[in-house]
């Protein structure tokens, strides 16, 4: 945890219109107190956490993430499973699921090209459109 990393966190939050508690600052710290997205589980980043020594229980790492997402600093990437992925990067891009690793990753949105979608039913309009390639060993 060093200052730089821990004032990037804390501005994170506050432009996010969010309170910088002690363990949102430990949270946001490990998400984006480097500059880099990156993609984590809760159980994932309880883990982190714990190694940093930060005391925060697995069940308030999850309603902080739910937190971040509802002041759409994070996004929730839709995998259905026992697990939920975020992602600090926000913007639309499409991910690669490694099935075997139960990992989440970038993939290149400069290759992706979609040419038609179905007509949204009456009275609906399309809201986002998400892409998760998954992948196994061949
Ligand atoms: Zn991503």
């Amino acid at each position: 945890m060093t200052p730089n990393s821990e004032d990037a966190a804390t501005r994170w939050l506050t432009d996010a219109g969010l309170r910088p508690t002690r363990q949102r600052v430990a949270l946001a710290e490990l998400l984006v107190g480097d500059g880099k997205h990156r993609h984590i589980t809760a159980e994932s980043l309880f883990e982190s956490a714990k190694k940093k020594g930060a005391a925060v229980s697995l069940a308030t790492v999850y309603n902080t993430l739910r937190a971040f997402c509802d002041a759409g600093v994070l996004q929730e990437i839709p995998l259905d499973g026992s697990k939920s992925y975020f992602d600090t990067n926000t913007h639309d891009h499409p991910h690669f699921f490694w099935e075997d690793e139960g990992r989440v990753s970038d993939a290149p949105a400069q290759e992706l090209v979609i040419h038609k979608l179905p007509d949204a039913p009456e009275g609906m309009e399309i809201a986002s459109v998400d892409v998760v390639i998954r992948l196994r060993k061949v």
